[in-house]
């Protein structure tokens, strides 16, 4: 018992001549170390609004809605949920959609909302059944990632196909009604959609 007082007391004094471990901040900038994870920060320029950093964020930090009508999904981004996990950054699929700041640390706000961040992203709607298939950019993202191959897909053929408006001119306002027919092959329809249409006509002959 006696020897732990005596330490005790002996740090006591020294620390009372020694400089404070803590940093002046914020009267000082502090100066994170190499490799700290501060606030996440999105380059739009290289999200394609995928959901796969949604899907990973242990406090659903990241959300997304999905408006069917106007096609646009709209991802929320809630930096006052967030743990600073770096899952977002380490899961992104092009790798560069969001990347962890090693300076930004203070996001103390008063307001939660001002610690809220939104985008916004073209999506791609089935024209049969009204499902979301994905996001513009997704689908373009994974063009260029396959590159040829991606021609396998008609539903790639038929977004490249309006991308490069070739067949302008032509009359594209009839959209799928009622039951798919086989020309519905090539418009934009979701993979469900387009294996009804594959089972009908293509292996049952009709
Ligand atoms: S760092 Fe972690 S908690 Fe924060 S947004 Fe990314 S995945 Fe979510
Ligand atoms: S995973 Fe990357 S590309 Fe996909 S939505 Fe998140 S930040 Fe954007």
């Amino acid at each position: 018992m006696k020897y732990p007082k005596l330490r005790e007391l002996k740090e006591a004094v020294i620390s009372l001549v020694t400089p404070a471990y803590t940093s002046r901040f914020p009267a000082v900038e502090h100066v994170p170390f190499p490799g700290f994870r501060g606030k996440p920060v999105v380059d739009d320029a290289n999200c394609v609004g995928c959901e796969t950093c949604a899907n990973v964020c242990p406090p659903l930090a990241i959300t997304f809605t999905d408006d069917r009508e106007k096609k646009i999904r709209t991802i929320r981004r809630d930096y006052g949920k967030c743990i600073f996990c770096g899952q977002c950054q380490e899961h992104c699929i092009t790798g560069k959609g969001v990347r962890l700041s090693d300076r930004i640390y203070d996001i103390a706000v008063f307001n939660r909302a001002d610690n809220v961040e939104y985008q916004q992203k073209e999506l791609l709607v089935c024209e049969s059944c009204r499902a979301v298939i994905t996001t513009v950019e997704h689908l373009g993202y994974m063009h260029r990632k396959l590159g040829p191959k991606a021609f396998a897909s008609i539903l790639n053929l038929s977004v490249l196909n309006s991308m490069l408006k070739l067949a302008e001119g032509q009359d594209l306002t009839a959209r799928p009604s009622g039951t798919l027919q086989r020309k519905d092959m090539f418009s934009i329809i979701c993979p469900n959609c387009l294996r009804q249409v594959t089972v009908k006509y293509l292996f049952k002959g009709g």
